[in-house]
Parts: structure tokens; sequence; C-alpha cells
């Protein structure tokens, strides 16, 4: 067997004996792999510190035919996820990986997720060459609408997520939390699970999904009251998604 080779986020890390772990990575080539490192967390070893959590590198890896974990050879390290003084950069970070996790089956290369979380940790990251200036909450909110966008459960934002109407851009929106997002007003009657976004967060919400299909470039200047809306929005509707609340949604900010 040789092995792979692939480019990889390091989702999950957890030790496996007091050398090795047991790393999850989502790669672009072949999805999401469970893995085992040998010798990781020994001082001299293949992995460059590369299997940090929510770090970028290059991975070798022996893929299993069935079932059982597949084994890396080697990786390493592109860009490692630092987060400096950024907290709300950190939780961020840890939020798109367990959605991305939530979100998908092993094996299942998802390329568009990948390309959407690597460009939210890069901008997540303070000191990286990328833009700065778009706060980490709406990197968060753009990188999220996409991965649920590609994972086939994105909501409707501009248009009736029921009979596909274009809505009203300066007026409320009615959002049903189990009906795939904004609803005219025909299609929101007799729906349960709805909740009303003001304007400022409609458009906000808009803008933010512009910007995860790379319609529009940021940054998106939103402000925090606004984004604290749009982020119980989000929890509610990604729990309602997934059946279960992500640990890490709790600790996102607004900022
Ligand atoms: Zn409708």
């Amino acid at each position: 067997m040789v092995p792979e080779k692939a480019q990889a986020i390091v989702v999950r890390t957890y030790a496996y004996s007091e050398t090795s772990c047991i790393t999850t990575v989502f790669t672009r080539e072949y999805g999401k792999l469970r893995a085992l490192a040998k010798g990781a967390w020994r001082p001299k070893n293949a992995f460059d510190s590369a299997l940090d959590l929510l770090s970028i590198c290059q991975v070798l890896v022996l893929r299993r035919s069935s079932g059982g974990l597949d084994l890396l050879t080697e990786a390493a390290l592109e860009r490692r996820f630092r987060v400096g003084r950024s907290l709300a950069g950190f939780h961020g970070g840890m939020y798109l990986a367990e959605l991305l996790d939530a979100l998908t089956a092993e094996a299942d290369p998802q390329p568009e997720m990948f390309d959407a979380v690597e460009t939210a940790l890069t901008s997540l990251s303070p000191d990286a060459d990328a833009d700065a200036s778009q706060s980490a909450a709406v990197v968060v909110l753009a990188a999220e609408l996409a991965l649920l966008q590609a994972g086939g459960h994105g909501p409707a934002v501009g248009r009736c997520g029921a009979c596909g109407e274009r809505l009203d851009p300066a007026a409320r929106t009615a959002f049903g939390m189990l009906d795939g997002g904004a609803l005219c007003p025909s299609c929101r009657r007799g729906k349960r699970g709805l909740v009303s976004i003001s304007t400022s967060a409609t458009s906000a919400l808009r803008a933010a999904a512009a910007l995860a299909v790379g319609r529009r470039a940021g940054p998106v200047a939103v402000e925090g009251r606004v984004l604290g809306e749009l982020r119980a929005v989000m929890n509610t509707f990604v729990s309602h998604t997934l059946g279960r609340r992500l640990r890490s949604a709790q600790h996102l900010t607004n900022g």
C-alpha cells in the first residue's frame, strides 16, 4: 500500500497512548478521516507538530479499506491556527471545526466545505496576511452559511424557502427554524418555530450569505447587537438541522 497525500484541517485530536494520538482530519481530497498517528507525541516525530487543533497541514495517510482507523504516516505544517489575543477568533475556529465534523460523514469529500473552513481559519488567525478587518463573528457566520449550503442545509435568505418568491429586503423576515429559513407572508401562515428577524439583521444575513458564496467581498460591518440577534437565530437553526446543540456554540461572541 502506498500512502496518499492530502491537504488537511485538524478538527479533533485525542490521546491513544502516551506517545500516539488519534486525530480526525478533514482532507480536501478524501473528506473526513480518523487516523492513528503513531509516535506523534514523541519529541522527535514525523508530524512536525502539525497535528494541533485547527492546523492546516499536508498529510500522508494509509487508507484502510474496511472501516478501521486510517494510519497517518507523516504530516507537515502549512499554517498553524494562531489565536493571539483574539478569544473570539479561537472560539469561532473551534465552532467551525465542530460544525464541519457534525455535518460530514467519513470519507465523503466535500472540497467546498474544506475551502470555506480553510479561508475562515486563515482570516481568524490575527497575524495572517489575510484581510483582518472583518470581525470574527462575521467570518464565522459566512463560513457557517457556506458549510450549511454545501451540506444541503443552507437557510433561505433572500427568497422564500417554501415557494421561492423574492422577499422584500427592507422588511423584517419571518424565519422558519423547521422550514429552511426565510418565508414569505403566505407561506408563513400556520407554521411553527418562526422567529421574526429585524430589518438590520435581515440585511446582515444577506450580506454574510453573499460573502459565503463569493458574490461580494468583505468587510461587512455589522453592529454587535445585530450580530447577537443573528447568533441566536443561527444557533437555533443549526440545532434544529443537526438535532442537537453544538457545545462550542455557547462560546461564540458578537465581536
Ligand atoms: Zn413563500
